[in-house]
């Protein structure tokens, strides 16, 4: 049925960069196997599942949307993709995605754009678009992202689904081509919060990974407690956020009925202080691009990817490599990174960016002494159409609302609620929580679905 979905939809929305349809046959007939035989099944037995294609999955090719990797064909499989796996899933193929993650709409991606299936002139955001875009059009039940600044949490908001980024930590990332290690997470997409936390169940139910040293274990059961009230706990909302400028009035109309929910539903809201979060963005364009440019010092046009031919030095072919195997904004990423990490600089820029993510860790600290939860805007506002966002740093605003957690390392989850007034186009409510407190959280996302 995933199938015969992308068949009928997938030309229009384009969130695949390949299917796996050998792959998603021979799992298939596997559980069909399993069943007939009497055995027991896993809890996501045949669902199908897509992949944001910077993620390893041995019989296909893991390009990052770059032409760095166009050919890369995988030679392991990522500890998430195989925890799906372990569970029963289908997988279904490799979701479109910014280049290397870089961006907040998947037009950066070097083969083709993905169309929002709300409005295919809009995009679907990103940098996770495919694997967002295929969960809202139907073609598979679950998808797995990658957020670094907000790469799920946006493009599930902009696809009216639901998209969780957990705790730092909490899923491993061992097989998931770095971006900002200090900030990469990944986590999972789904139409209801009961299949993201099933979907969470599956990645982290065997623990700990070892092959990922910032990977902690957090197995409890996910759908426990999801269904409890929230009666008698704190919900932090923050004044100045809601004033944020580029905050659109049906996108705060939104989250103010989400408070007005949760309060109906007997939880107490409480005003608290992010006073740091402003420069959050700030600090995100220092560090995400430092470590960025650190990460893809790997493709040298020698042990990976594309190559240069015809070149009469190694340098040349490093040079011409790189040149030619990346896009703009990756190559932008990676000349900040350069010249911020560069002798007399990195002391203006790199440090004080460091002292702005301490700043803004305690803030959270503070706030979550006041309350269990805080509540805020996903997006600042609904999906914008292709090439709206032609100056960089306008496309940088889009993460205004979710950056500030990934620097903190917090779990945090964008929930559809339905179109806003004006635009006719998903809008959403973000819910963020202190460090693993993901079980929390998605019963919060739960009362206001
Ligand atoms: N939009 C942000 C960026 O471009 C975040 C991307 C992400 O979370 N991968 O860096």
């Amino acid at each position: 049925a995933s199938l015969d979905a992308i068949e009928a939809r997938d030309e229009k929305v384009q969130a695949f960069l390949q299917v796996s349809s050998d792959l998603a046959l021979a799992a298939a007939a596997e559980t069909d196997r399993l069943r007939a035989a009497g055995e027991k099944l896993g809890p996501l037995a045949g669902v199908p599942v897509a992949f944001k294609d910077n993620m390893h999955l041995v019989g296909t090719r893991t390009t990052c949307a770059s032409k760095m990797l166009e050919n890369y064909e995988s030679t392991f499989t990522a500890t998430c993709v195989q925890r799906m796996l372990d569970a029963g899933a289908t997988p279904m193929g490799k979701a479109n995605m910014d280049e290397f993650a870089f961006g907040s709409s998947t037009e950066s991606s070097a083969f083709h754009r993905t169309n929002n299936p709300w409005d295919t002139e809009r995009v679907p955001g990103g940098s996770s678009g495919g694997s967002a875009a295929a969960v809202a059009a139907g073609e598979v039940t679950i998808s797995l992202g990658s957020d670094t600044g907000g790469s799920i949490r946006q493009p599930a908001s902009l696809c009216g689904v639901v998209g969780m980024k957990p705790t730092y930590g909490a899923v491993s990332r061992y097989g998931v081509v770095a971006f900002g290690s200090s900030l990469d997470q990944v986590g999972p997409f789904g139409r209801s919060v009961e299949d993201v936390a099933l979907a969470m169940n599956a990645l982290t139910a065997a623990g700990r990974d070892p092959y990922d040293s910032t990977s902690q274990p957090c197995a409890v059961d996910f759908l426990e407690h999801l269904e409890d009230p929230v009666e008698g706990m704190r919900v932090g909302v923050v004044p100045a956020l809601m004033e944020a400028a580029g905050l659109t009035t049906e996108v705060r109309a939104a989250v103010e009925g989400a408070a007005k929910a949760l309060e109906n539903a007997g939880a107490e809201l409480v005003e608290v202080d992010l006073p740091n979060i402003k420069s959050a963005i700030a600090a995100y364009y220092v560090i995400a691009p430092c470590e960025a440019f650190s990460n893809l010092a790997r493709f040298d046009g020698v042990r990976y990817g594309y190559q240069e031919e015809g070149c009469l030095s190694l340098a040349e072919q490093t040079s011409k490599s790189r040149a030619h195997g990346f896009g703009e904004e990756a190559k932008r990423r990676q000349m900040l990174g350069a010249y911020l990490l560069s002798s007399g600089v990195y002391d203006k820029y790199y440090y004080p960016a460091q002292q702005v993510r301490t700043l803004i860790t305690q803030d959270y600290k503070r706030a979550y002494e006041q309350c269990d939860v805080i509540l805020m805007p996903a997006s600042p506002r609904t999906a914008f159409k292709f090439g709206e966002m032609s100056d960089p740093t306008q496309m940088y605003a889009s993460d205004m609302f979710t950056i500030s957690n990934n620097i903190a390392g917090n779990g945090g989850i964008s929930v559809p609620l339905g179109l806003g007034a004006e635009s006719h186009l998903p809008v959403s409510v973000q819910l963020q929580g202190p460090a693993f407190s993901d079980r929390k959280l998605l019963r919060f996302a739960r009362a206001v679905e």
